[in-house]
């Protein structure tokens, strides 16, 4: 029986999450539930699920969530705040984490699960942007697995060779010759800079392929996500930048290719369900059942790939740009664009702004080697402040 902590259980990922493991009652029980704010949706969880320990991130709704776990009649212990939340990831409650909890929020409970030498089920890219070293240094010392459940790396983890997969073989000495990211180009795919100037939040949610948060929507629409795909790829599976290719694929349905030095490539293919990534993690080396129904090849009858538009898309260009400057340079791309996005979802920042206030702020603070968390923290500070000063100068 796996124990799993599901950190960001109200979410799109936690939600996929819970749904494959309630198919698997002999096989996983969600022994510890994890949410921000929404103490309502907590309980309703705690109440199908019926966790050891359920953590609300906000302290002030400590007192509402006890107060529905107690009217529910639950032996459910309630616990609130961010240490509580590190505590749990590496408590003996769990063998297994699902880190989808979303932006930087998630970094000390994934770096906290890695070193604790837990299963690791890794959807919180922007955790291993920030501190990709640091999350790869936990890991050693923990002596853990990471289970990659971002759809790419997923698919990219399952094409690999298993030692390079899994980092104990480099990708040149087992014949890998690049790694090639599908996107599904978001919903603006095909038009010019010039019809994106007035895109609304509501537009840019609208992902056609894929259900997620508002967050990761936005970041594909601008490519973003791409390109913090780009830097996890670089971490995940130690490849150089110019190893790592982009091409937008409209029907998510290849997720990802590796190309061989033999001339072969492997590709993984299924549904845009993110099921199959999380039942594949969370059953790993087996494979089960995930409620995903199987892939049609003749009624999809077509699969189509265009090169990206980096002169429309420019985040994808700026993730290129920090990965290959290196240290805190990532660290700095995902804060900036952390709150330009937050900005854009709330009508104060217009959609290609969101390019601008990253690029700015990766002029302005130099990047240097990554050296601990604290560093980190401060760095992602800095460039959240400066985000804000680049906004009210450039557009708000
Ligand atoms: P979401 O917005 O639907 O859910 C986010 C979850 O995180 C919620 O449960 C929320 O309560 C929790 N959360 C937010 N801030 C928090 C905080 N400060 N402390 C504790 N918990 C907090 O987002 P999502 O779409 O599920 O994405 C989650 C992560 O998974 C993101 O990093 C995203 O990039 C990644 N991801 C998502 C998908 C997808 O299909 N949704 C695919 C690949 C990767
Ligand atoms: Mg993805």
């Amino acid at each position: 029986m796996r124990n799993i902590a599901v950190l960001g259980a109200t979410g799109s990922i936690g939600t996929s999450a819970l749904d494959v493991i309630a198919r698997h009652p002999q096989r996983f029980r969600a022994s510890v539930l994890a949410a921000h704010r929404s103490s309502e949706a907590l309980a309703v969880l705690c109440e199908r699920f019926v966790p050891d320990l359920a953590v609300i991130a906000d302290p002030t709704l400590e007192a509402d969530l006890r107060a529905r776990v107690q009217r529910a009649g639950l032996p459910t212990r309630v616990a609130s705040g961010a240490e509580a939340l590190t505590g749990a990831a590496a408590s003996s409650l769990c063998d297994t984490v699902v880190a989808a909890i979303v932006g930087a929020a998630g970094l000390e409970s994934t770096l906290a699960a890695a070193r604790a030498g837990k299963r690791l089920l890794l959807a919180n890219k922007e955790a291993i942007v920030m501190a990709g070293p640091l999350l790869l240094a936990a890991l050693r010392e923990g002596g853990g697995e990471l289970l990659p459940v971002d759809s790419e790396h997923n698919a990219l983890f399952q094409a690999l060779p298993a030692a390079a997969a899994t980092r104990r073989a480099g990708l040149a000495e087992t014949g890998v010759r690049k790694l090639i990211l599908t996107a599904s180009g978001g919903p603006f795919r095909g038009r010019t800079r010039g019809e994106l100037a007035a895109i609304t939040p509501e537009q840019a949610v609208a992902h056609p392929n894929w259900r997620m948060g508002r967050k990761i929507s936005v970041d594909s629409a601008s490519l973003m996500n791409k390109g913090l795909e780009v830097i996890e790829a670089h971490f995940l599976f130690d490849a150089a930048p110019d190893r790592i290719e982009v091409v937008v694929h409209p029907q998510s349905i290849v997720h990802s290719l590796v190309e061989y030095a033999d001339g072969s490539v492997l590709a993984q293919l299924g549904h845009p369900d993110m099921r199959t990534a999380l039942a594949y993690g969370l059953a790993w080396p087996e494979r089960i059942e995930a409620g995903v129904r199987p892939l049609d090849l003749v009624a999809l009858a077509r699969l189509d790939f265009q090169p990206p538009d980096l002169d429309t898309f420019r985040c994808l260009g700026l993730a290129y740009a920090a990965l290959r400057c290196g240290g805190t340079a990532p660290a700095v791309l995902n804060a900036a664009n952390e709150v330009a996005v937050a900005a854009f979802l709330d009508g104060q920042l217009p959609f290609l702004a969101i390019s601008e206030v990253i690029e700015a702020c990766l002029e302005k603070i130099p990047p240097e080697p990554v050296a601990n968390l604290a560093q980190l923290i401060q760095t992602d500070l800095t460039a959240r402040a400066t985000a804000q000063r680049m906004m009210r100068r450039l557009h708000c």
